[in-house]
């Protein structure tokens, strides 16, 4: 009898070589993508409306629709043109590792269930902690993303600080932090008044003084200050908050204090990035990104709790039929960690790369990006007319159009042009941003595919478009 959901080993063979032909004729052809194409998106999307398929159809069709028809349109998120929002690329290493772990498909929620890969997946967090120096103390988890990382800081933070009844307890962040910590604000159940936005300074660091005048305000008010979130390396500038400054006045007002490194946490892995981070070693804990600066394929996160036994706390539930967890600390059961039971092996995505390229291509990587960034920093400086609005601290660098005689609603205009005349040569797609009412542009340069050739594209098509506006 024919299992169409059981191939054979001959036909799972045949299954991975057809993929595979498709996604090394992709790679090969990244550099040629248009960076973003979203021209007849909608009426792409409409006619892609199915209803479940009663038959069954010859694997090579499927991957040709998939391909063909369903891949083109949107952000090349995988090119080397994308220097919007945050990249990463994706090590095809990690695809392969998503392979292998869907495959193998056993048990990471439970240390019995898998041992041998639950240590290996230890070992990544074990890594992820001593590059921003917490002690053995420390655990963590690997999550879909910064987002939920950033969530299960704040129900950390949260059941760490506050009683059971946690509604009169504020958080403070500054008015550059990621949106993800308002919404895990909002998901562990605290009111948007409850989380004090703190105005940052002309770098667009939050400002400290502003801070601690808010703490006090609010606890002689009657609330109960519990966390802060500080922001190593900001989304509109790529600005780093004072980590260490930030952390000294959390500990003096008894405030948890989570570092948000999904952007630009991994660079401590470089000197300059190790200067630009320093204070993170304070911080109660911390969110990292792999799928950013690490550019493991999307679905990577993770988040770092110097006080482990907290994290526990705050995750720890018991269900009759699960079977034992560990006692012995270095044995770790990641469903006691985190919110999520059965999962994937994500760890193997992360893990995979290092064993095989070794931690200092990273390190290579992101100097490589630095260095990007500085460059075109350099470049956009001797351009008439574009003044920078944030040098480069790590690898954003954030630039303007500015034109004399023209209103600061005008020259937002002119800024929204630009980003479009650039964007429409398809070499590149930057991203712009608000601060302050006013519009700039941004360079993220992060993805693993992103060398000097393209930031040559970049400038020329930023010089090019600046004659059209
Ligand atoms: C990307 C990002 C997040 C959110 O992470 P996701 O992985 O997209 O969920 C949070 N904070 C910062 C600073 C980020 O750059």
């Amino acid at each position: 009898m024919r299992r169409p959901l059981e191939p054979t080993g001959d036909e799972f063979r045949a299954l991975v070589r057809a993929a595979a032909n498709h996604l090394a004729e992709y790679l090969d052809s990244l550099p040629e993508q248009p960076a973003h194409d979203s021209d007849g998106s909608a009426d792409l999307a409409r006619s892609l409306l199915e209803s479940v398929p009663e038959q069954g159809a010859p694997f090579e069709d499927v991957l040709k629709f998939l391909f063909d028809r369903a891949l083109p349109k949107g952000f090349g998120t995988a090119g080397p043109g994308y220097l919007a929002y945050i990249p990463g690329g994706g090590l095809p290493h990690s695809a392969v590792a998503g392979l292998l772990a869907e495959t193998l498909n056993r048990y990471v929620g439970v240390w019995l269930a898998a041992p041998g890969l639950v240590q290996l997946e230890a070992n990544v967090i074990r890594w992820f902690c001593d590059m921003v120096g917490f002690p053995e103390s420390a655990r963590g988890i690997l999550t879909t993303g910064g987002s939920l990382a950033n969530f299960s800081a704040v129900v950390t933070a949260r059941c760490d600080r506050l009683p059971a009844n946690f509604l009169g307890g504020t958080i403070y962040v500054s008015d550059q932090v990621h949106h993800s910590v308002d919404k895990a604000a909002m998901l562990a159940g605290f009111p948007m008044e409850n989380v004090r936005v703190i105005e940052s300074d002309e770098t667009f660091r939050m400002r400290v003084d502003v801070l601690e005048r808010q703490i006090v305000a609010d606890r002689a008010d009657g609330f109960t200050p519990f966390l802060v979130v500080g922001s190593a390396g900001t989304v509109n500038t790529g600005a780093v908050d004072d980590l260490g400054t930030i952390a000294k006045l959390a500990a003096e007002h008894g405030l948890w204090f989570h570092v948000d490194g999904a952007y630009g946490g991994f660079f401590v892995l470089t000197d300059r990035g190790k200067d630009a981070l320093k204070g993170i070693e304070l911080a109660d804990s911390v969110t990292l990104d792999p799928h950013k600066g690490l550019f493991v394929p999307y679905g990577t996160g993770s988040l770092l709790v110097k006080d482990g036994a907290a994290l526990a706390r705050a995750h720890t539930a018991h269900g009759a039929y699960m079977p034992a967890m560990q006692e012995d600390p270095d044995l770790v059961d990641f469903c006691q960690l985190s919110p999520e039971l059965s999962r994937g092996f994500r760890g193997l995505r992360v893990w995979l790369p290092f064993k095989v390229a070794g931690v200092g291509a990273f390190r290579d990587a992101l100097n490589e990006k630095l260095d990007l960034a500085r460059w075109a920093a350099d470049q956009l400086r001797a351009i008439d007319d574009i003044e920078i609005v944030a040098e480069p601290e790590l690898s954003i660098v954030a630039f303007r159009a500015i034109r004399t005689g023209l209103s600061d609603n005008e020259i937002n205009h002119v800024n929204h042009r630009l980003l479009d005349a650039v964007n429409r040569r398809q070499r590149v797609f930057l991203t712009g941003t608000t601060v302050r009412g006013r519009c700039f542009l941004r360079i993220c340069v992060l993805s693993i595919r992103t060398h000097q050739d393209r930031m040559e594209m970049c400038l020329e098509d930023i010089r090019s478009a600046m004659r059209e506006v």
